[in-house]
């Protein structure tokens, strides 16, 4: 019999009081919808529960300015604050916001200390577009990157890998740790398209040259396409970086109904995604992986890619080296030529991407 995984999942119900009673696509039904799924008998003993808990003040200074802190702060008990274009905050928003970024401090904590193998943060607000000084794109406090800083400081981790799958680029993310090559950001995404940043040659500056790489892709990318940038890009970078421990920005946008995405990205496909950052882990964190929620809002689709994700990070499903290598094979390059050109870029600084003559 298959050993399965110990894998850990974050939720708490002060998550859905994040923008109550508004008409918004980041909706408080998306969580409930996952939470209920994982209330099925045949899906709530299989996980192991991680309490969440707030982002200390210091914590989030980590990412953001006072100044921005003590702005969300103020919005607390305050029946709606306009905060961007489309990102609102409501009563309750400042606390959903700390225990979500806590929420992955919380994981992160949980895996690296061997209590939990993997994680899945089902948390929101989501992250990813908020930057030092600016909630954008349903964003408060950029969970993720709050976790990897926690990561850092905490553990003394020195190579972590962000890969966001999110439909959209995570420009907060990649903004927090442009300069640096203590992380390594991997994003791919829809182009162009909000927040119309993370073209091919934002590479990072600095110490952080070749340490953000960008993947624009052409709206209607599929399976085979995400897979392949994968296999040829992420993979073969992963290995020269060795990471210590991965973090997922899981968007499940690019998912083929979803009403914000264009992309056309299978449940399955989500799983093939989780499997072979999975097997990165494996081979060089002792299979630390720690996923983050960010967007998805087709709720149906949603919840059953995080199904399928989590049954890869519990090992009760498997998708076979051979799947990922049919699939890729599939790959339509003639229509997207962005794994040349990011290799062109990137080559300079990951030598194993220099294309094989
Ligand atoms: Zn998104």
């Amino acid at each position: 019999m298959r050993v399965l995984n110990k894998t850990g999942i974050i939720k708490n119900s002060l998550y859905f009081k994040h923008g109550e009673g508004l008409r918004h696509p980041e909706s408080p039904e998306r969580l409930k919808a996952i939470y209920e799924m994982l209330e099925n008998p045949d899906m709530s003993w299989k996980f192991t529960e991680i309490e969440a808990r707030y982002a200390e003040k210091e914590e989030l200074e980590a990412v953001h300015s006072a100044s921005y802190i003590d702005l969300i702060a103020q919005t607390k008990g305050e029946h709606r604050t306009i905060l961007d274009s489309d990102t609102i905050a409501t009563a309750e928003t400042y606390d959903a916001a700390r225990l979500a970024a806590g929420g992955v401090i919380a994981a992160i904590d949980s895996v690296v200390s061997k209590e939990t193998n993997n994680a899945f943060a089902l948390v929101r607000p989501p992250g990813h577009h908020a930057t030092a000084n600016d909630a954008a794109g349903f964003c408060i406090f950029n969970n993720i990157a709050i976790g990897a800083k926690h990561a850092m400081a905490r553990w003394g981790m020195k190579r972590i890998l962000i890969v966001d799958w999110d439909v959209h680029h995570g420009n907060g993310t990649q903004g927090s740790f442009y300069k640096e090559d203590s992380v390594l950001y991997f994003s791919t995404h829809q182009s162009p398209e909000y927040p119309w940043s993370g073209s091919l040659n934002e590479s990072g500056e600095g110490r952080g040259l070749g340490y953000t790489i960008n993947v624009p892709m052409k709206v209607g990318a599929d399976d085979a396409l995400y897979v392949r940038v994968f296999e040829d890009i992420l993979v073969p970078v992963a290995r020269s970086y060795r990471p210590e421990l991965i973090l997922i920005s899981a968007g499940f946008d690019p998912y083929l109904g979803d009403p914000i995405g264009g992309m056309k990205m299978s449940v399955e496909g989500f799983a093939c995604l989780a499997r072979i950052v999975l097997d990165l882990a494996d081979e060089f964190c002792d299979g630390r992986v720690v996923a983050v929620l960010e967007g998805g809002y087709n709720i149906q689709g949603l919840t059953r890619s995080v199904r399928a994700v989590l049954m890869e990070f519990l090992g009760e499903n498997r998708i076979s080296g051979q799947m990922l290598e049919d699939l890729s094979r599939k790959a339509d390059l003639r229509r997207d030529s962005v794994i040349e050109k990011v290799r062109a870029i990137q080559q300079e600084y990951w030598p194993v991407l220099a294309v094989q003559k």
